[in-house]
């Protein structure tokens, strides 16, 4: 049988409909700055389903023969910061452990910062490395620690959590996402049930991941730049796109990832610039005059 047909006339319907959502209106940038620095997002921006896209590479070797700086930002929180700079070179993606900084650092980061010993860590057993400083064999904690345990939520685990907050810890969110993208197609993620764990305790998790503001401003350190003279690139409306222009940054939305044309259209955020891929930065950098 020829399946050639139908797939033809699949792609071209692919085609029209990008064409249509390229046409939306985009977020106004009346006061345009050229760009100093990049805030990249990783997952779904670089790499998917544990493969580099294209132009991955060439697109930081080109930032870096322009001497423009670049910082990743991401909310994976399954590994310390060491690893997960191995596991992306691995792939093949170009990156150093100083140029990366995760939800997972930030919560470290935001404990210290509030002299918090005494935690309860709710992170896969390779993210604990991150937190060998703590106090986490405490049945009193001062703190929940909240990142990605994958399908290892359940009844009991959200129960003793729900009774420790009761009994005064407070609930710390690396971040609120509600799913991601795996091979499988979207996944229900941690979000969901931090927020199970507010309605309960009529608590407020303190989200040190994105989209929140403290997080985009701990990555931005030593960039020696205005927030308008940053640039994000993301495929995550709400944790990419909205967190970033809250800081008053220039945004850029891939198509790739978990970007997916129906959520774009109904979506109220708009992006300020709209690529196919970051294998299309440059190109589309370039013929905008953004650098
Ligand atoms: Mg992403």
């Amino acid at each position: 049988m020829n399946f050639s047909k139908p797939v033809i006339y699949y792609e071209k319907r692919v085609d029209i409909f990008l064409l249509f959502i390229n046409i939306l209106p985009l977020k106004d940038n009346k006061n345009q700055q050229m760009i100093k620095a990049f805030l990249f997002d990783l997952d779904g921006v670089f790499y998917q389903d544990n493969q580099l896209l294209p132009g991955a590479n060439a697109a930081l070797e080109w930032l870096q023969e322009e001497q423009i700086p670049y910082r990743f930002i991401t909310n994976n929180t399954t590994l310390p910061r060491k690893q997960l700079t191995k596991k992306l070179n691995g792939l093949g993606l170009r990156i150093r452990e100083n140029e990366l900084v995760s939800a997972n650092y930030a919560g470290v980061l935001y404990l210290k910062k509030h002299g918090i010993r005494a935690c309860q860590l709710v992170l896969s057993e390779s993210a604990k490395a991150d937190y060998i400083d703590f106090d986490t064999d405490n049945s009193l904690p001062e703190a929940i620690v909240v990142g990605d345990i994958g399908s290892h939520w359940d009844y009991d685990l959200l129960n003793k959590l729900m009774n420790q907050l009761l009994e005064g810890a407070q609930l710390v969110a690396l971040h609120k996402g509600r799913y991601f993208q795996t091979e499988n197609g979207l996944t229900l993620d941690s979000g969901a049930f931090v927020a199970a764990l507010e309605h309960a305790t009529s608590t407020q998790a303190t989200v040190v991941g994105k989209p929140e503001t403290t997080f985009f401003e701990l990555a931005t350190q030593g960039l020696d730049c205005q927030a308008k003279e940053i640039a994000m690139v993301g495929d995550d409306l709400i944790n990419d796109i909205d967190g970033s222009q809250k800081l008053g940054h220039l945004t850029f939305l891939v198509q790739t990832g978990k970007f997916r044309p129906a959520l774009f259209k109904k979506s109220e955020i708009r992006p300020h610039h709209l690529i196919p891929a970051i294998g299309s930065l440059k190109e589309y950098i370039l013929s905008k005059d953004l650098i």
